[in-house]
């Protein structure tokens, strides 16, 4: 029996989402349908100013079930914005919600629906993969403080290749290592399990191999399909197991320096991962059965390097005194993680990560507990 069909971290729980997905090419046209379903008549389609053509699209869909749209939808959910949209779908009596877009469109969508418990659609237009959880992640007077809440999660999420087509190919290599991070948590999360282990694998493998091919030919749909089916899976791991370091890292850089969000993932992973291996051999036995590779974190940094993902945080605009400040942050308010939080290991972790160097292996890692 191979690594991969081992099964690990039992006994354990598995509790799956209530969740309807379409997937497929030209699947946005069942958005009527979708809506008729839900019992919704008065749709408010919500997305950001770049999708506006994609919402008189949808609106045309919708026909008769249609009642407006709110295209201002911003990264990290600023509350304001959700104000602004409620108050909108208040005077339009809506009783739906259709958000198309990326993680920020969804994002606003799912801030309505914790508000008004109204159903949601989701079509997603990046890898991000929030349209298949139940976290909410708000911003007010520059704080990002996440929930999870059943109600903010989307009835249905519509899956339409076609949509993604357009995503511009920098940022879909590091949407799509944004997805990556997310299944390779899942592996080593405290509440692992096996099946979400096997669809986090299935989804690293897909990702992989789809992220390149995207990258050389942005129009190559086979690519584009992969890349979907893989940050789909990676969604659902994302929605399902607790996040470690890397998470707590990329909320940490985001809230303190208003990082961009999918960069910043593509960026911290190969480091973060090298950081956790000496505590998770299996685990990384596994990522590199599946990946053909003996060394997986320097396999993600060449992968950064293929798509074209930035080098380090200093090229996102990470302030160097920033590496302290970030570590503090971390070690104040850690998330479970398997390897210990030391925080010379950790200012290791981040300098590399800010100057782009490769990831490495601290021989003193095991050592533990923060100093
Ligand atoms: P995004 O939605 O802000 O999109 C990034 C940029 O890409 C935007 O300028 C957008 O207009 C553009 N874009 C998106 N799709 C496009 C397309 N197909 N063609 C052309 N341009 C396109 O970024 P994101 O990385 O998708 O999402 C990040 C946000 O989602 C953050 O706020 C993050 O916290 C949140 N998020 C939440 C969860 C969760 O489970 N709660 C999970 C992942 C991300």
């Amino acid at each position: 029996m191979s690594r991969d069909t081992m099964i690990s971290n039992w006994p354990f729980v598995y509790e799956a989402l209530p969740m309807r997905v379409l997937f497929g090419v030209g699947t946005r046209s069942s958005v009527r349908d979708e809506a008729v379903r839900l019992g919704m008549s008065r749709v408010l389609v919500v997305c950001g100013p770049a999708h506006e053509n994609a919402a008189r699209e949808m609106a045309g869909e919708l026909g008769d079930l249609y009642a407006g749209t709110y295209a201002g939808a911003r990264m990290h959910t600023p509350v304001d914005v959700t104000e602004q949209a409620l108050a909108i779908l208040h005077e339009l009596r809506g009783n739906g919600i259709v958000a198309i877009g990326g993680g920020s469109a969804t994002g606003l969508g799912k801030a309505l629906a914790l508000r008004t418990d109204l159903p949601q659609i989701a079509l997603p237009t990046t890898y991000a993969g929030s349209e298949m959880t139940p976290i909410l992640g708000e911003t007010k007077d520059g704080v990002k403080t996440t929930q999870r809440s059943a109600k903010v999660l989307p009835e249905t999420v519509i899956y339409d290749v076609d949509l993604s087509m357009d995503l511009p190919v920098r940022l879909s290599g590091v949407s799509g290592m944004n997805a990556i991070a997310h299944s390779v948590e899942a592996l080593y999360a405290r509440d692992a399990n096996p099946i979400v282990g096997a669809l986090a694998l299935e989804s690293i493998r897909a990702l992989v191999k789809a992220l390149p091919a995207v990258c050389a030919d942005p129009h190559d749909r086979a690519a584009r399909a992969g890349a979907l089916y893989g940050a789909w899976l990676a969604g659902i791991c994302l929605g399902a197991v607790g996040m470690s370091l890397h998470h707590k890292l990329c909320h940490t850089l985001g809230g303190c320096f208003d990082m961009p969000h999918a960069q910043t993932h593509a960026v911290v992973l190969p480091h973060a991962l090298a950081y956790n291996a000496p505590s998770i051999p299996e685990v990384m036995a596994r990522l590199s059965d599946a990946l053909g590779v003996k060394d997986v974190p320097a396999a993600l940094y060449d992968l950064n390097r293929a798509i074209g993902a930035p080098r380090g945080l200093r090229e996102l605009g990470m302030p160097e005194d920033g590496i302290d400040r970030c570590v503090e942050l971390v070690l104040a308010n850690p998330y479970w993680n398997p390897q210990p939080l030391a925080r010379a290991q950790l200012h290791g972790l981040l300098s590399r990560a800010y100057l782009g160097t490769a990831p490495s292996v601290d021989p003193n890692s095991n050592q533990g507990a923060a100093s």
